[in-house]
């Protein structure tokens, strides 16, 4: 287990998480999911929220082992059960005012071996039974937060030749590093970061462009924007008021694509984790918005099922820039792990949209914002697109090109 890892950065990490990440509230009830072998991690997010002033700290945790007994020994008939009671709990616990924690780091291989159907089909049930949790974080009405905890599954699956306590120790120092934490004042760290990223946003804003050209080795394709798109980036204040830092690590500025206005071929430049399997090499084209062909070399049954999730799933709700220079990229780990992965490269989402990267989105009525071009789904997935020979320009209205990114990095 995880006796070997360095408390001293396991506490900092939490602290980080609950000061700059979520920023609980003196006062505030904090909703943490997590797996149970993050519990170290949990033990001392949980001190450090009470010693912010937390009103209650409630712990849901999963287990991998107990996930895979289900695929194993489960009924045939029980694969499109979903635990819907506990998601209706959770979105209750949100528009109450609760905080919301997620400790990342489960087993990437952990349903490798499962029936991709099944695998599916739980996909689908838990997305549809989900909606009332994930409601109030995609329409960012509460603060929110996640980190990452190097689990055994996880270290095994990045670091394959090392014994498993070094593999999980050199994990948490590649997720220290990356989280920004590893210097002398990280609450420092993160405030110049985000500035950084504020000047970034600030510039893309004032562009207004209508459309995104991606080439690349196996990319040409004209990402249309949303009506009114706002891009984001860093710490941003919640609708309850907060200004909270959602990911950690964060290294991209994102905002929303056009529903029905994508076209042309784009591949993946990094293999995608994805509910305890992996999927290599995607290569999808897009027609007037929806993905129109879709291949991979591994596990494109459980690419094309999440395809077919819903109508929004086959389009996108995200597009993300982040420069090959980032230092998760830099670091050459690739961790199969979407919140450290996303933050090495420019990505977009499949599925559904931020509503505060639309402006006046927060308020607008899903039809109002399907109008604008933001997508609506069950799902939201991101998978890598960039690499250090993606140019990317930005097209105005007349139809003005001005460079964006080239060979992977900002071109302004
Ligand atoms: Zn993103
Ligand atoms: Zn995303």
């Amino acid at each position: 287990m995880s006796n070997t890892l360095d408390h001293k950065k396991l506490d900092r990490l939490a602290e980080v998480a609950v000061r700059t990440g979520v920023n609980l509230a003196k006062g505030q009830e904090l909703v943490i999911t997590a797996p149970i072998e993050a519990l170290p991690l949990v033990r001392l997010i949980a001190e450090h929220a009470y010693k912010a002033g937390a009103a209650l700290v409630t712990p849901i945790f999963s287990d991998g082992q107990i996930t895979k007994a289900r695929y194993e020994h489960g009924d045939e008939e029980s694969f499109d059960v979903a635990a819907a009671w506990l998601f209706k709990a959770m979105g209750e616990a949100f528009s109450n005012g609760a905080a919301r924690m997620a400790i990342s780091g489960e087993d990437p291989m952990l349903l490798s071996e499962q029936d991709p159907a099944k695998v599916a089909r739980v996909s689908k049930a838990t997305s549809i039974a989900g909606k009332p949790a994930m409601k109030p974080i995609v329409g960012f009405e509460v603060n929110w937060n996640i980190v990452a905890y190097p689990t055994t599954g996880w270290a095994a699956k990045v670091f394959p030749d090392l014994p498993i306590d070094e593999a999980q120790a050199k994990l948490l120092d590649a997720i220290y590093a990356a989280s920004r934490i590893d210097g002398d004042d990280p609450v420092a760290n993160w405030a110049h970061h985000t500035n950084e990223l504020k000047k970034r946003v600030t510039w893309l804003n004032g562009q207004k462009f209508d459309a995104l050209q991606y080439t690349g080795p196996g990319t040409d394709l004209r990402l249309g924007l949303a009506e009114g798109h706002i891009w984001k980036g860093g710490a941003s204040p919640a609708l309850n008021g907060i200004i909270c830092q959602p990911n950690i690590p964060t290294e991209e500025v994102f905002t929303c694509p056009h529903a029905y206005k994508v076209d042309g071929w784009v591949s993946a430049t990094k293999p995608l984790a994805h509910q305890g399997t992996v999927i290599e090499n995607i290569a999808v084209r897009f027609q007037a918005g929806k993905i129109v062909e879709a291949t991979a070399t591994k596990g494109q049954d459980v690419l094309r099922a999440l395809l077919n999730t819903d109508e929004g799933a086959s389009r996108i709700g995200e597009v993300a820039l982040v420069p090959h220079s980032s230092p998760i990229s830099q670091s050459g780990v690739l961790f199969y792990n979407t919140l450290f992965d996303e933050n090495a490269s420019c990505h977009i989402a499949l599925g559904q949209s931020y509503a505060d990267t639309v402006e006046g989105g927060a308020v607008f009525l899903p039809e109002e914002l399907q109008q604008k071009g933001a997508n609506q789904s069950l799902i939201h997935v991101d998978w890598m697109i960039g690499s250090q020979s993606m140019n990317i320009d930005g097209i105005t209205l007349q139809g003005t090109v001005v460079p964006v990114m080239r060979a992977g990095e900002w071109a302004f």
